[in-house]
This record gives structure tokens, sequence and C-alpha cells, in this order.
């Protein structure tokens, strides 16, 4: 199984992609992304879902 997200997919100009085994582990990487490219340091509930809704799963 895979996990990816990309930032673009939240309506973000940003060419960030990344992926992970599942989705649980692929939350923090999403987060490091966050702060470091685009200063949220902390990612808010309405954006939590908003990234949760965006990853794709493939088997
Ligand atoms: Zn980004």
């Amino acid at each position: 199984m895979k996990a990816t997200f990309a930032c673009k997919d939240i309506g973000m100009k940003c060419n960030f992609e990344t992926e992970a085994a599942t989705k649980e582990s692929l939350m923090p990487k999403i987060a490091e992304h966050a702060k470091k490219a685009h200063g949220i340091s902390t990612i808010p509930d309405d954006l939590r879902s908003k990234v949760s809704a965006a990853i794709k799963i493939k088997p």
C-alpha cells in the first residue's frame, strides 16, 4: 500500500509531493513540509481534514 499527497491538491501553488506506506506515516511528513515551506507550525483542524481528503491511497 502507498499513500501519496501533493500540495497542489489542496490548492497550494507548490510542487511538493510526498509518499509513505500509510496515511498515518504520511501526516508527519506533510506537517514538516507545511512548517518549512508554508510557515504553518500547527496544522489547524480544517486544513488537516482538507489534507486528509487529498491523500490518495494506492494498494
Ligand atoms: Zn507545499
